[in-house]
């Protein structure tokens, strides 16, 4: 008698970070489900920045794949001067009227500092056509990554990172800050819509008074376990994370394979995805 040929390994699991082609990811929420059913993952979060758009065609496939979707965003949000916070939902409403109406005001504030970045390099006497340029969006959130493309298509910088450093960044003719969601307003937003928020990769230059800040405001998790963090970082999240009574949470952050990036790379247990639900108000 033939041996049983063993299927692919199904590890279980839930990978609660992962992009699509909606905010800064490559592949359609179609593909990333397939990705995940193939990495063996019972359970994924679909978390676009700032974007609930892939979350219907995901559900769908996810659906088809027998994997359970969380909907979930990565909000861009500042908490008192400190900027660059991304703060992971799980389980939202998608359809939530308040929550809608707070991603469009930031969809317009980036289409607002869209024209303003086009002015102020214009003043520099950098001229970019304002069409071209947008059309490098392909329709989804314009963000200065398009412009940066733009000004080394028009022969003003050598390669993207050298666009932010000569024209984009701080400091530099055109720089125009975006108007952030303040975390507090970001983590009742989620809360209205039924869902909970955790701090994504706080080791990118989050300090623990800001994460102490924000579980008071209402915070759920920490991500501990994410690909940016070496093993002593992840000791010292998981103990801040005990301590505040946060859940630990872990994601793969997959946007591409290209970046060396795998979806399911790291991944939640079963009791950890329903001590995380459990915090749902
Ligand atoms: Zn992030
Ligand atoms: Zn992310």
């Amino acid at each position: 008698m033939e041996p049983p040929v063993p299927g692919p390994p199904r590890p279980g699991g839930a990978d609660l970070h992962l992009h699509s082609h909606l905010s800064d990811g490559v592949h359609p929420p179609r593909a990333v489900m397939e990705r995940s059913a193939a990495a063996g993952l019972s359970t994924v979060a679909l978390t676009d920045h700032d974007s609930t758009e892939g979350l219907a065609t995901a559900n769908d496939a996810a659906r088809r794949l027998g994997l359970r979707l969380i909907p979930g965003i990565e909000l861009s949000c500042a908490h008192e001067g400190h900027g660059g916070l991304h703060l992971l939902a799980w389980f939202i409403d998608p359809g939530h009227a308040g929550l809608g109406a707070r991603l469009d005001r930031l969809l317009e504030a980036r289409r607002e500092r869209f024209g303003l970045i086009l002015e102020a390099l214009g003043r520099a006497g950098v001229h970019l056509d304002p069409d071209a340029t947008r059309a490098r969006a392909g329709g989804r959130a314009i963000g200065r990554p398009h412009i940066a493309a733009a000004l080394v298509a028009a022969g003003f910088a050598r390669h993207p990172q050298d666009a932010f450093d000569r024209w984009l960044k701080v400091g530099r003719p055109g720089f125009v800050r975006l108007e952030r969601l303040a975390a507090a307003e970001a983590i009742d937003t989620v809360h209205a819509a039924g869902g909970v928020t955790g701090l994504a990769h706080p080791g990118l230059g989050v300090t623990d008074d800001v994460i102490e800040a924000l579980a008071r405001l209402g915070l759920a998790a920490l991500e501990v376990d994410h690909p940016a963090h070496a093993a002593e970082t992840r000791r010292h999240y998981r103990a801040l994370a005990e301590r505040l009574g946060l859940v630990a949470t872990g994601g793969s952050d997959f946007h591409d394979e290209e970046r060396g990036e795998a979806v399911g790379s790291e991944r939640v247990t079963d009791a950890t995805l329903a001590a995380l639900e459990a915090r749902r108000r």
